[in-house]
């Protein structure tokens, strides 16, 4: 661990104190496919500057370190919050795509895709290295690219928008080591340039421009989009989020058809941001309270049903792959995150593999089985 103390500048014993509280996690599975990667951990929880997800690399060549992703707070009342927030700084608002977020950048010779909580993905990996062009990295080696990836083999996140595969929609260009943001204005310059897909802008104005922001997350509701992260112009203040009735929906949706898997928490937050959404926009209270119901009603029926019949609640994966060594190195990662999938088919096809898994949701089919079976909640 010698090389995180020499990335971080902390002591040696700052690094075992952190090792043994279990902040410091080993961050990829030691494989020939991320050859240029000689050890990396991750940071499992925030500490000093540094955010959850932050990974430290030992490259063949030097020493990296990629920040976590920050988080982006969410405001429920854009009137005030934008208002409080941004003061008259011009902003962007940008599409907030419904993804997994994925830091890509070079060790070594090679491209590499880190997610969220930090670990290096062989399956992203794989995709990135077809999709990104090394040279921006030769251009800005101590840069990488905050993109939000998805598409219908996603292994993360169901697909929303009908991409076949998997694509990458930049939205943030960083500097790895201090997480300092290019400007607006550089990164749709250099999206444009390498030819990377970035999030739509939506709109450039402020926040007293209310009516015409409200227009833009009507817009977004009406095609069945996520919602928008509204930037300052020259990323000097932190970023903000708001979402749609869409997709507030439809994490109810998948939540209550799970339920026992996802937290209350979860669930209340999303119904309390409906209720100030309906409030804002103060349109019609029944279409709402009927979508609302709907979302919530008919997933978890489904899923009693499903059980009722002797059938598992799961969620289904279909991934292609360009080689068996890649699948099977993505298998031990999953074990890594602690997922567990089971694969129920393989196919070759083309020069491809395509391979099927299955995920049981195994505390909310025990818990319907148990109700179903008239034991009490
Ligand atoms: P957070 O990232 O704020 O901690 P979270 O993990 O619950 O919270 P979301 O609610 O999905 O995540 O919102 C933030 C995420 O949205 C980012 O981490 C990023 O992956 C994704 N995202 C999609 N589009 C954009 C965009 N245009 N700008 C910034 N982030 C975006
Ligand atoms: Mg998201």
């Amino acid at each position: 661990m010698n090389f995180v103390s020499e990335a971080l500048n902390l002591s040696k014993f700052s690094t075992e104190r952190l090792e043994e509280r279990g902040i410091l996690r080993i961050a990829f599975v030691k494989h020939p496919f991320f050859s240029d990667v000689v050890d990396a951990v991750r940071i499992e929880k925030k500490f000093g500057i540094y955010e959850e997800g932050t990974v430290i690399v030992k490259g063949k060549d030097r020493l990296r370190v990629f920040r976590g992703f920050p988080k982006i707070k969410r405001i429920l009342y854009l009137e005030s919050g934008l208002k409080k927030h941004f003061g008259s700084t011009k902003i962007a608002l940008e599409e907030k795509m419904n993804g997994y977020n994925v830091r890509i950048g070079k060790i070594g010779d090679e491209i590499y895709a880190i997610t969220r909580r930090g670990l290096i993905c062989p399956y992203t990996t794989e995709k990135a290295r077809e999709k990104i062009p090394k040279d921006f990295f030769e251009e800005y080696p101590e840069h990488m690219l905050c993109c939000e990836a998805l598409g219908k083999a996603s292994p993360y996140v169901p697909d929303y928008y009908g991409i076949e595969g998997l694509e990458f929609f930049l939205f943030d260009i960083r500097e790895s080591k201090t997480n300092k943001a290019l400007s607006i204005h550089e990164k749709e310059e250099i999206a444009e340039r390498y030819d990377l897909r970035m999030v739509n802008i939506l709109l450039k104005t402020s926040a007293e421009d209310i009516e015409n922001i409200k227009r833009v997350l009507e817009e977004l509701n009406d095609k069945s989009r996520e919602g928008v992260v509204f930037k300052d112009l020259e990323m000097n203040l932190p970023p903000l989020k708001y979402t749609t009735s869409f997709s507030n929906c439809g994490d109810l949706s998948y939540a209550f058809k799970n339920f026992e898997e996802y937290g209350r928490d979860f669930m209340l937050a999303r119904i309390v941001r409906e209720a100030f959404q309906t409030f804002e926009f103060q349109d019609n209270i029944d279409n709402r309270a009927y979508r609302l119901g709907k979302a919530i009603l008919d997933s978890a029926v489904e899923s009693i049903k499903k059980v009722k019949e002797g059938k598992e609640v799961t969620e289904e994966l279909n991934l292609t792959f360009s080689s068996e060594e890649v699948l099977e190195l993505f298998k031990m990662h999953l074990k890594l995150l602690g997922i567990t999938f089971r694969e129920i088919e393989r196919k070759k096809r083309n020069d491809k593999i395509e391979a099927k898994f299955e995920r049981v949701m195994r505390a909310t089919t025990d818990k319907i089985k148990s109700l179903l079976e008239g034991n009490p909640w």
